[in-house]
């Protein structure tokens, strides 16, 4: 229904001013009207960023952009929270992994966003950070997909931010990435990356990681965007059906549905357990890649490691 619509007799209205809604929100319920909606999200991801202290004056922000639902959401948000800001500026960072029939139209889709808003935009590929691009990396290996994708999608990000004098990296990780991250690891048996705080990644040698749309659900980005004629329609990357994460994404989500609050306990779990966890007994403490310097816990950074099993 659209706003302003006539609604049929018992039909929910907005549970702050009356009008139509377009979504049902957990944690409180509540329904909410698209003016609300968005006001809603805004605030919520403020608070997160006012919160945590994930932005401070003088920083700039390099935004990892794919130009997905996720981070264009991010991009807008920001963008909007830059005013209240002092001295705050932000640059959108795509990586082109070189997957045919899916990271055209994103980058097409992230250069119209950018442009929009007015915000400097810089592409980097894996073809220039190893030479070839993924779809080549990948050949006899696609189960592997995803794990060498994030090794080198981290680093060819990292190395941007660097270059473009970022001194923090701005995520689109959503609600339901960081509930399906905390099942994934527990599923691996994978302690130190359980118990791994959202700003372990701020150890002096890396550019701190934010992450500001982290207790914002996916449906409700996803709406976020919708009501604003913002939605980027895009293909989902190819290589996603061999991974872990598409099973326990979509049993979580079934989950979620049929029990409400699932995903907000699987993450109040894993932060009960950061608190009673000493975290430098069961990790590796960071010291420079043999290789390369880069930091990393053992004597290789997983970039190198993946060269070399590579060839590269
Ligand atoms: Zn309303
Ligand atoms: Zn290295």
């Amino acid at each position: 229904m659209k706003p302003g619509e006539d609604a049929p007799a018992g039909a929910e209205r907005c549970s702050l001013c009356g009008e139509l809604p377009v979504i049902r929100m957990s944690g409180p319920d509540r329904h909410l009207c698209a003016a609300h909606l968005i006001a809603d999200l805004e605030e919520r991801a403020a608070r997160t960023i006012r919160e945590r202290e994930l932005v401070r004056p003088h920083d700039r922000i390099a935004v990892a952009f794919s130009g997905g639902k996720d981070s264009t959401a991010l991009l807008i948000i920001l963008s909007r929270l830059l005013p209240a800001w002092d001295d705050v500026s932000l640059v959108a960072i795509t990586v082109d992994e070189g997957i045919a029939g899916y990271r055209d139209d994103t980058i097409r889709a992230a250069e119209a966003v950018t442009k929009k808003l007015d915000i400097d935009h810089v592409c980097v590929s894996f073809t220039d950070l190893v030479g070839d691009d993924l779809d080549t990396l990948l050949v006899g290996r696609e189960t592997q997909a995803c794990s060498v994708c994030g090794i080198l999608r981290r680093k060819a990000l990292s190395q941007a931010a660097h270059n473009a004098g970022a001194t923090k990296i701005a995520t689109g990780h959503n609600l339901d990435d960081e509930a399906q991250s905390v099942l994934m690891n527990t599923l691996r048996g994978d302690l130190p990356r359980l118990v791994r705080t959202s700003d372990a990644d701020s150890h002096d040698c890396f550019i701190p990681r934010i992450k500001p749309l982290a207790d914002i659900a996916e449906k409700e980005i996803a709406a976020y965007l919708f009501v604003q004629d913002l939605f980027p329609f895009l293909p989902e990357c190819p290589y996603t059906r061999h991974a872990l994460r598409a099973e326990v994404r979509s049993m979580l989500s079934s989950l979620e549905q049929k029990h409400p609050g699932t995903m907000r306990n699987l993450i109040r779990s894993k932060r009960t357990i950061e608190k009673q966890v000493d975290r430098s007994a069961i990790s590796e403490p960071l010291r420079c890649c043999l290789q390369c310097g880069d930091p990393c816990s053992g004597e290789f950074c997983q970039v190198c490691m993946l060269r070399k099993s590579l060839g590269k």
